[in-house]
Order: structure tokens, then C-alpha cells, then sequence
């Protein structure tokens, strides 16, 4: 286990200064433009891929690192680039972690540098859970995958909605029901691979920020993948339904087990939980840039003769972004080295994380465009942008809601609703 640091050493601060010149030199310039064209923004993806930003190998070497600030290093220097194109970049990794959470070494070594593509073939995958009604509610998932023994494949049929990259990636990572009557534990993992028929794209969405990363419906008519693409293997899924079948019999068990917050969680919800700290790393990363240029703004801009920090209303907000976002970093930190070194999040230190800098994004950008009065509403500046942007962290990866429910029912071991 590694020593809990706030001192990032030499590699870490390397990578932050390497990923720092990208987001400067090469995503920021380009923002305005992709959020205007609404467009995924392959040059800078197969930038980013030319120079080893975008690929399995550096976001593995992150994410393997016994630091655990590794990933929220990476991720708050590529957000504080931009949001958009920053999980244009990043939007693999979700589908990613699924298969390295969920697959065996077989999978995870066939399909994971397929996510990812090659620097002269850039490609990206999309993680599809969410559905048109199941989005907080994950068990009243309605994507059907039956077994067709004869011939060792898995049928998938169902629309999923809001998935990034969903359309246009070459792997798609699709989370299906096995067994409905069993809610949440019913369900497995499939990989789709590329080309396989059946599988389009619906609707793409127009979104309020984040626009240049690709957010779309995935229809599911017919589609069928090998026995082999699902994650995990078929032995595991079996003994996983066969425990729950038999948990689900023994109700009066499970009833009394029920009031206990840590045991409603399963296999899915404890992967969340550990991915959400490098959500809310993305967080940090906008609320830091717009706290950026509102301190600059603030310093330069004169008013009744005098720069407008000057006046104590500005400062104070000044310095309440400041400290709100050093919050939401030590929160972030302290539950990614949680999770990086296999300490069980008693008091759902991932959900609270994500909590708290996502709300701080929100707010922070907020303030941001007050700041910079008129000038802050319009699109010269890049606050009004990073403003649209911070508000999906409120709401994807668990709405703040449920991550209050998360960690109001770990806190207590109530059953809360
Ligand atoms: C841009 C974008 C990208 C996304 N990317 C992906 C992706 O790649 N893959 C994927 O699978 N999904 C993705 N999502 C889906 C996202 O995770 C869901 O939108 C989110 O989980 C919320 O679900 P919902 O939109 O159905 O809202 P709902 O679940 O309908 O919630 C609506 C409101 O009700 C509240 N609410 C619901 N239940 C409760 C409760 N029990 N207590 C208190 N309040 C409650 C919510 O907090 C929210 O405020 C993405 C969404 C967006 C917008």
C-alpha cells in the first residue's frame, strides 16, 4: 500500500506538466471552434493519439499507479484544456474500465487496444448503460440478451440512449438484462465488435455543453456477437445468476439483509463508485480554469478607478472559488488513493467526491461569468462556455441526487429513498 501524498513526485509531476503544454498549446486554442461545429474532433484526438496521450498504455500506466493520483493528475490538466474535446478524448476509458473490470486477461488483451486504435487510425469505444427509461435506475434496464446455445452467440435487442461515442465508435460496450426478474443482478456486460450488423446509431443529441463530445442513441435490433464477447465468461455469469436466484428464494433472508446500506451494492455499483473520483478530477480541472480567468479579469478590470478586486464582493468570491476547488482536490485525491490501494469506501468517499467537485464546477462557473459581467455572457470569453460545460457534472456518472442517496445510505445503513 502506498503512502497517502500530497506531494506529487517526479513522474506524476512530469505528466502533469506534459499533458499541461497539450491542453494549452494544442485543446484550448481549438475550443470555441469544435463547440461550435458540434463535432467530434478527430485532429486533436489523433494529435493527442500521435504524441501517446490517447492510448491504452498511458491511461493503463494512470490508472495502475500506486499513487492514486495518477488519473486525477491527467484528468483536471486535459478538462482544464477544455471539457469537450477533454472526454472526447477520455470517453474511452469508460468503456475500457468495463472491460478491464469485468473481462478476463482474453478479452481485456483482444479488445482494449481496439478501443483505442492506432496514431494513424484513430478509434474511440462508447460505454451504453443509460436507456430512455432506466438513467438513475439502472435495474429497469429493458435490453434483452438471450443465449443461442446452438450456436454460442448472444442476441441483444434494446435502445440504449445518452451514450458517449455511441454510433460512431468501433467497440461498444453494451450492458444488457439475462434475467430480468433479477433486477440489477440479472444483467452482464457484452462487447459489441466493430461492424457487426444490427447495431446503429439513433439519435444524435444536441446538447446545452460538452458539444464536441458525441452523444447518441444506440439501437440494438437483432445484434449477435460469439459467446465469447461476454465479459467475464459464461461459467462466471451462471454462478453469479445461480446466487442470486437463490438469494432472491430465500426472501425472508434477504429481507432482513436488505436494511443494511453496504450489502444492496453490487459488482457494478462498487466499479462506479471507484471511477467516479476521476470524474470529478474533470471537474476540477473546468471550475480551475474559469477561476483562472475570473482572478485575471478581476485584476485588470477597472471600474469607479480602481481594479475591481479591489472591492471586498469580488475578492470574497474570489477566494471562496479558490477554496472550493482545493476542497473538491483533496476529496478527489484522497478517494482515488482509496480506491488505487483497495481501501473500501466506508463512508462512499468515491460518491462524495464526485459530489462535491461537480457541484463546485457548477458554481464556481457561475461566479465565473458574474466576474466578468457582460464580457463573461458572450462568446469571446471562455467562461460562458466552461459554464455550460460544468453543468453535465451534476448530472452523468449519478446525478448529484444519488450520490447524496449513495453515501446517505452508506453513512446510515438505512434503507433511504
Ligand atoms: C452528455 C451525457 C453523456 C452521457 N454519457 C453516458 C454514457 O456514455 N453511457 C451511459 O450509459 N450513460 C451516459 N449518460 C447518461 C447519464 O448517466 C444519465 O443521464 C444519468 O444517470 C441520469 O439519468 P436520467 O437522465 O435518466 O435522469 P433520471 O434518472 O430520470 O433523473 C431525473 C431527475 O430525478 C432525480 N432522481 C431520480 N431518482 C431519484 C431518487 N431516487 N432520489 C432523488 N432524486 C432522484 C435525478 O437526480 C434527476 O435530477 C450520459 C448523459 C449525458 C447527458
Amino acid at each position: 500500500m502506498s503512502t497517502f501524498s500530497l506531494d506529487p513526485g517526479p513522474d506524476q509531476l512530469a505528466v502533469r506538466d506534459w499533458l499541461h503544454g497539450f491542453a494549452a498549446d494544442v485543446m484550448r486554442p481549438a475550443a470555441a471552434e469544435w463547440d461550435e461545429r458540434e463535432e467530434t474532433p478527430w485532429p486533436v484526438i489523433q494529435e493527442a493519439a500521435k504524441l501517446g496521450i490517447y492510448s491504452l498504455d498511458f491511461y493503463a500506466q494512470q490508472y495502475f499507479d500506486p499513487s492514486g493520483i495518477g488519473i486525477p493528475i491527467a484528468m483536471e490538466e486535459l478538462f482544464w484544456g477544455d471539457a469537450g474535446i477533454g472526454l472526447s478524448i477520455v470517453g474511452t476509458t469508460l468503456a475500457a474500465v468495463a472491460v478491464l473490470a469485468n473481462g478476463t486477461e482474453e478479452q481485456i488483451g483482444t479488445w482494449a487496444p481496439q478501443m483505442f486504435g492506432t496514431p494513424d487510425d484513430v478509434r474511440v469505444a462508447a460505454f451504453c448503460s443509460s436507456e430512455p427509461d432506466a438513467g438513475s435506475d439502472v435495474s429497469a434496464l429493458r435490453t434483452r440478451a438471450v443465449y443461442d446455445q446452438a450456436k454460442d452467440e448472444w442476441v441483444l435487442n434494446g435502445t440504449k440512449t445518452w451514450a458517449t461515442n455511441g454510433g460512431i465508435a468501433a467497440v461498444h460496450v453494451v450492458v444488457a438484462t439475462v434475467d430480468p426478474a433479477l433486477g440489477a443482478r440479472g444483467q452482464a456486460s457484452f462487447v459489441v465488435p466493430p461492424q457487426t450488423p444490427g447495431l446503429s446509431q439513433g439519435q444524435k443529441f444536441k446538447k446545452h455543453g460538452i458539444r464536441a463530445s458525441h452523444t447518441a442513441e444506440v439501437v440494438l435490433d437483432g445484434v449477435r456477437v460469439p459467446g465469447s464477447c461476454l465479459l467475464g465468461g459464461k461459467e462466471k455469469l451462471d454462478e453469479r445468476l445461480a446466487r442470486a436466484r437463490e438469494r432472491a428464494a430465500g426472501s425472508a433472508a434477504g429481507k432482513a439483509s436488505a436494511g443494511k446500506g453496504g450489502s444492496v451494492k453490487n459488482a457494478a455499483m462498487a466499479t462506479f463508485e471507484a471511477s467516479r473520483p476521476a470524474v470529478g478530477a474533470q471537474a476540477i480541472g473546468i471550475a480551475r480554469a474559469a477561476y483562472e480567468v475570473a482572478l485575471d479579469y478581476a485584476r485588470t478590470r477597472v471600474q469607479f478607478g480602481r481594479p475591481i478586486i479591489d472591492n471586498q464582493g469580488v475578492a470574497f468570491t474570489l477566494a471562496d472559488m479558490k477554496t472550493r476547488i482545493d476542497a473538491s482536490r483533496l476529496l478527489v485525491w484522497r478517494a482515488s488513493w482509496m480506491a488505487a490501494n483497495q481501501q473500501p469506501f466506508t463512508s462512499a468517499e468515491g460518491s462524495m467526491s464526485k459530489l462535491y467537485a461537480g457541484e463546485t464546477a457548477k458554481w464556481v462557473t457561475a461566479q465565473a461569468m458574474q466576474i466578468l459581467g457582460g464580457n463573461g455572457y458572450t462568446r469571446e470569453y471562455p467562461v460562458e462556455r466552461m459554464h455550460r460545460d460544468s453543468a453535465i457534472y451534476t448530472i452523468f456518472e449519478g446525478t448529484s441526487e444519488i450520490q447524496r442517496l449513495v453515501i446517505a445510505r452508506t453513512i446510515s445503513g438505512m434503507p433511504i429513498r
